[in-house]
């Protein structure tokens, strides 16, 4: 899959919107790549553009967004 990827992108480089929950970074093309904090919680990399065929590799540590419940509060053993 070499050189599918327009580019890779740092998660923090994204523009985040709450209200969609949607990570939001400048396509070439004029519209922007976008990726979903769900997408991210299931493990998902790439960031597309609706408007073109253009995708982006997303450059984040996955236990960032494991459960975003985690990040606020103390993990939680669910394995009972
Ligand atoms: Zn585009």
């Amino acid at each position: 899959m070499d050189g599918v990827y327009h580019d890779e992108v740092e998660i923090e480089d994204f523009e985040y919107d709450e209200d969609n929950e949607t990570y939001y970074y400048p396509c070439p093309c004029g519209d922007k790549f976008e990726i979903t904090k769900e997408d991210l919680q299931n493990g998902e990399e790439v960031a597309t553009c609706p408007s073109c065929s253009l995708i982006v590799k997303v450059i984040y540590d996955p236990e960032d967004f494991q459960r975003e419940e985690n990040l606020s509060a103390k993990p939680v053993l669910v394995k009972a």
